[in-house]
C-alpha cells in the first residue's frame, strides 16, 4: 500500500537574523552571526491512508513543523514529502492544488485560527464556494448540513466566533476544515486548550469523523494519556529527530528509548497513584545549539561516553517498532554473543 503522505528525510531551518543592536555590535568588532533553528532534522514519517499517527513531543521539539510541512502549508528546507507516492514538489498545479486541498490543519486556539469579524456561515463556506466544491447558491445548506455534522446547531450560522463557547469554536475550526473534503488532517495540539470533557468530547468526534470519511490524521499534542486514545501508531520527537515509532499497543506495552519511558512515567495514572511523581530532569535544549551525538544525552540516566559523540540511528527493534538508542547496540551485540555461545 502507498502512503497517503509520506516525508523523506526533510529538514526544517530558521534562520534568526542579527537585530538592529547586535548588528550594530557587530560593526564595533563583535563576533556575531545569524542563527540558525534546525526544527526538524532528516526525518522519515510514512502515514498510511485511514491510520492515526500520534506525534509527541515537549513544546519546541519541532511537532508542529513537522505537521505544517507535511500539511504543505510550510516549505521544508531539504528533503522531500510525498503525496499518495509523488513528490509534492513535482505535481502539475492542478495535482498540486488538489493536494493542498486534501490536507487540512486544526489548530490548538480556534480563537486565533478564526477570523473574529466573520460570521460562521462564511467561516466555513467560504473556501469551498471559493474552490468550486459548491454554488454558491447551495453554501447555506452545505454549511448547516456541516455544523449538525460536526455537533453544532445549524441555526447559529449568522454568529460570530466570540459568540460560542471553546470547544463550539474547535467544532467550528473542524467544520471549517471539513469543508473542502481533505482527506489528511494535520491535528495541532487541537484539544490542549479545551477542558477534560470537552476534549473527551471533541476526540470522539475525531474518531466518528475517521470512520464515516475515511480521514487520515496526523494528532500532534505533547499529552501522550490523549494520544493512547486516539492513535493506531505513535511517534516520538526530541529535539527535531523522531527517535522512537511504534504501532500504539506495542508501544504502550513496552516502549524503549529513554525519553519515552520518562514522558509515559509522567503520564498520570491511577495504578500509579502511590507513586512519587519525578518529572523529566532538566529542560529540553535550545534547537539553536544542538547538543552534540544523542540530543537527550544532557537529560538520559543512561548516557554513557558513545551518546555524546554519536548520534544514535533509527533501528528497528521490534516488527514495526523502531527506536534510535545506542543502548540497543549493547543487547543486540549481548544477544549475539549468548548465541555464539550455544
Ligand atoms: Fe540515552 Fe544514550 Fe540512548 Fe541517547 S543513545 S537515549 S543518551 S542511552
Amino acid at each position: 500500500m502507498i502512503p497517503l503522505v509520506e516525508a523523506v528525510d526533510v529538514s526544517k531551518r530558521f534562520v534568526r537574523d542579527l537585530d538592529y543592536a547586535e548588528r550594530l555590535a557587530r560593526l564595533f568588532g563583535a563576533d556575531l552571526k545569524a542563527q540558525i533553528v534546525h526544527a526538524v532534522d532528516h526525518v522519515d514519517l510514512k502515514i498510511m491512508p485511514g491510520e492515526v499517527v500520534g506525534l509527541v513531543g515537549e513544546s519546541g521539539c519541532g511537532k508542529s513543523t513537522l505537521g505544517r510541512v507535511m500539511a504543505g502549508i510550510m516549505k521544508q528546507s531539504d528533503g522531500e514529502v510525498l503525496w499518495q507516492g509523488k513528490a509534492r514538489s513535482a505535481l502539475d498545479t492542478k495535482a498540486a492544488h488538489a493536494a493542498r486541498l486534501s490536507a487540512q490543519m486544526i489548530f490548538q486556539d480556534p480563537m486565533s485560527s478564526l477570523n473574529p469579524r466573520k460570521q460562521v456561515i462564511d467561516i466555513i463556506g467560504e473556501a469551498p464556494v471559493a474552490h468550486g466544491i459548491v454554488p454558491r447558491r447551495e453554501k447555506d445548506a452545505y454549511v448547516a448540513a456541516l455544523m449538525q455534522r460536526v455537533g453544532l446547531d445549524p441555526s447559529y450560522r449568522q454568529r460570530y466566533p466570540h459568540q460560542f463557547s471553546g470547544g463550539q469554536r474547535q467544532r467550528i475550526g473542524i467544520a471549517r476544515a471539513l469543508a473542502v473534503k481533505p482527506q489528511f488532517i494535520v491535528c495541532d495540539e487541537s484539544v490542549a486548550a479545551l477542558d477534560v470533557s470537552i476534549q473527551a468530547q471533541i476526540i470522539n468526534l475525531f474518531m466518528e469523523l475517521k470512520r464515516d470519511l475515511g480521514l487520515t490524521y496526523l494528532f500532534i499534542s505533547h499529552d501522550l494519556g490523549v494520544v493512547k486514545h486516539i492513535s493506531d501508531r505513535v511517534a516520538i520527537m526530541y529535539l527535531g529527530r523522531i527517535v522512537e515509532s511504534a504501532p500504539a499497543d506495542a508501544f504502550f506495552a513496552k516502549p524503549n528509548h529513554p525519553y519515552t519511558v520518562a514522558l509515559l512515567e509522567e503520564v498520570p495514572s491511577i495504578a500509579h497513584r502511590r507513586r512519587s511523581f519525578s518529572p523529566i530532569k532538566g529542560e529540553i535544549p535550545s534547537p539553536l545549539s544542538p547538543p552534540s551525538g544523542c540530543h537527550f544525552h544532557l537529560r538520559c540516566p543512561h548516557a554513557f561516553d558513545r551518546c555524546r559523540r554519536e548520534a544514535p540511528t533509527l533501528r528497528e527493534i521490534a516488527p514495526g517498532h523502531i527506536s534510535a538508542c545506542h543502548l540497543n547496540d549493547i543487547e543486540a551485540a549481548a544477544l549475539q554473543s549468548k548465541i555464539a555461545a550455544i
